[in-house]
């Protein structure tokens, strides 16, 4: 598809940003190098960057596969400090009274070398932790936290997560148990005189104010979570009556996550301050304002307060959550709270990329060759070959038209039997050829119909790629979010396709058909042309949420991991080697676990050898098989 190279018209160095956006989503931390590889800059210095082919080839050498998720913990160092100096600022600023904390909701990434990284980034900011079920805490219980840190246990609780949670005070935590109904108090109230400890206690409290997006249904008046106005005044005056009031520390809100639009969040903490407000005023000295999360992040580049974007940057989200805590405060005549707050996508999203190798290319239509004339024999394909021959930029949508009732023809004349196959792969030949000519006169119309973009996208190439999207990009299938995606070579090579991506499960929805634009939402990439060379696509901002979400459809398992470190003179370090899982691993997982599984082959081959249906020599070698790849990668290894 010449035809794309031409009306793009880019200097090789636009490429990157005009066609794939790098500049507008990559947040300092990618880029291109003048030869045209992506380049990650993991502490944002523009001249400490690798390229991320030379990291592939690295790990290509080591023998590990593609695909890899690629984790480059100094981008976690980094946005831990952002977020807290962009508070510290704010509170500088607007002359704050009080201090910001930060802690990371395990949710959003559980992983261990990412949670202990950020605890270790966040040490000297007393960075802590929000878990939200008893396994959750179970791994928080371990981890090194700064000893002021936050341990904030949410979610629904029985009575051992409330145990433990009070436990961990006696091994130097600092718990907040926040409570989500009105009926959590009685049992922490038995659970807290049964353990002779008194823990800190929040009120997880509904906001009218609601989120935005795709997200928006975990705030508001009508969300699973949290307690309304109503209830608040039953829990206070039960928390009075069992003489609780003065260990009720927190007040917790969370409107939902990736909140797109700065208001809402303004809205909803004007809310949260005034709800704060009057608690104190009733005699509560809550001490903690905690804000939740929903700080989004820009996955499209377009700095709107559409889905995949946020229309505001970190210091601003600091700044309105400061500022308006302290304009209510004032006013209310209360002293200003800790300000708490959870952010987790937006602190773990641009850690990891994610890359795949393609497969192979389709392309609907191509393939075939010219069709010599003299050996036509049917009516339809001649008329076909003349629309063809004939089309031109003032008639090819009549043509087009025609084509398409020639093809139905085709096709009828094919079911009664009037033509052999030739005809008819001839027929499709030539059409598919029409609709590629009618798309290329379409482009120079001021008003381009609906019909010809459609038949652009449905003409699309299919780039089959190694992995799987339940596996690594399951928002994209599930909540139809937005990830760049990028080649991670030959950006300065106009690319020749407009491809959509399919992943190698059996399953329909398992493909990428929606691409990042700074206007509008992509139905095909441009991509390059595939020849002999490996191609690799890189997935971006997949830190946050895929990892936890992700799932073996297909039996496709967790992928090969690598960790990158970038010294001081921006040479690459791998850190950590981590394999993804075997076809062993998601067999267990399944419930078959290895040893059934080479007891039930061996004792199905001696049968099959006994029956000689197999010979001894080849049962072995089979067997020997299958035993070995038990322990292999579940992607396509070749
Ligand atoms: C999920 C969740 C968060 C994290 O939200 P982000 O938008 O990812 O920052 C914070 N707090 C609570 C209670 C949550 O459930």
């Amino acid at each position: 598809m010449k035809e794309i190279t031409q009306s793009l018209r880019l200097s090789p160095s636009e490429i990157p940003n005009r066609i794939y956006g790098v500049e507008n989503w990559a947040g300092g931390y990618f880029g291109v190098s003048e030869q045209g590889s992506l380049t990650v800059h993991p502490t944002r210095n523009p001249l400490m960057g690798v390229e991320v082919i030379s990291l592939v080839q690295t790990l290509l050498q080591r023998r590990v596969a593609p695909p890899f998720l690629l984790r480059f913990p100094q981008i976690l160092d980094t946005q831990i400090k952002e977020l807290h100096e962009a508070f510290r600022n704010s509170i500088a600023e607007y002359n704050y009274g009080a201090r910001h904390r930060g802690v990371y909701p395990m949710k959003v990434n559980q992983k261990r070398s990412v949670v202990e990284r950020l605890m270790a980034a966040g040490h000297r900011y007393e960075y802590g932790l929000e878990v939200g079920t008893k396994a959750e805490l179970a791994a928080a219980l371990t981890l090194t936290i700064h000893p002021n840190a936050l341990l904030i246990c949410n979610g629904v609780k029985d009575r051992r997560y409330l145990e433990w949670a009070m436990l961990s005070k006696k091994i130097g935590k600092n718990p907040v148990l926040v409570m989500e109904e009105v009926s959590d108090l009685n049992k922490i109230s038995e659970v807290s005189t049964a353990l002779g400890i008194h823990p800190n206690l929040g009120i997880r409290v509904r906001v009218f104010s609601r989120g935005a997006g795709k997200w928006e249904e975990s705030g508001g008046e009508t969300s699973k979570f949290g307690i309304n106005t109503i209830q608040l005044l039953d829990c206070l005056r039960l928390a009075a009556d069992q003489g609780l009031a003065r260990y009720l520390k927190m007040l917790h809100f969370h409107i939902g996550s990736q909140i797109t639009d700065i208001r809402r969040i303004k809205n909803a903490i004007k809310e949260a301050a005034r709800v704060y407000a009057k608690v104190y005023k009733m005699g509560f000295p809550t001490e903690y304002l905690n804000v939740g999360g929903g700080l989004g992040v820009d996955y499209d580049g377009s700095r709107t307060a559409s889905d995949c974007s946020v229309n505001y940057s970190m210091q601003e989200f600091a700044n309105d959550i400061v500022y308006t805590i302290n304009e209510i405060c004032q006013s209310e005549n209360v002293p200003p709270p800790t300000i708490v707050t959870e952010s987790g996508r937006a602190v773990a999203a641009h850690h990891a990329i994610f890359i795949t190798n393609v497969i192979r290319t389709l392309n609907p239509g191509l393939g075939g060759s010219e069709i010599n004339p003299s050996k036509v024999d049917s009516e339809v394909v001649r008329e076909m070959m003349d629309i063809h021959k004939d089309i031109n930029p003032k008639n090819f949508r009549e043509y087009y038209h025609d084509a398409l009732q020639h093809r139905e023809e085709l096709q009828s004349l094919f079911n009664l039997g009037y033509l052999n196959l030739q005809n008819r792969a001839q027929g499709e030949w030539l059409f598919w050829q029409i609709c590629r000519k009618a798309i290329k006169f379409s482009r120079s119309m001021k008003e381009r119909p609906e019909e010809f973009i459609d038949l652009e996208n449905i003409l699309a190439s299919k780039y089959i790629c190694n992995f799987s999207v339940f596996q690594s990009a399951p928002d994209s299938w599930a909540l139809d979010q937005l990830f760049p995606i990028v080649p991670i070579t030959r950006l300065t090579e106009e690319p020749t396709e407009r491809a959509t991506l399919c992943d190698i499960t059996c399953d329909s929805d398992g493909q990428i058909d929606k691409f990042v634009d700074l206007r509008d939402v992509k139905q095909a990439l441009e991509l390059h042309g595939v020849n002999s060379e490996p191609y690799y696509l890189a997935i971006f901002l997949v830190g946050a949420y895929q990892e936890s979400l992700g799932m073996n459809h297909n039996l496709l398992g967790s992928a090969n991991e690598a960790h990158f470190l970038v010294d001081d003179s921006g040479r690459p370090h791998i850190d950590k080697v981590i394999r993804g899982e075997s076809l062993g691993q998601v067999l267990a997982s399944a419930g078959y676990t290895s040893q059934d599984l080479m007891e039930s082959f061996r004792r199905m081959g001696q049968n099959a050898e006994a029956q000689l249906k197999i010979s001894a020599e080849d049962r072995e070698a089979f067997c020997e098989s299958y035993r070995s790849a038990l322990e292999s990668y579940t992607y396509l290894e070749d």
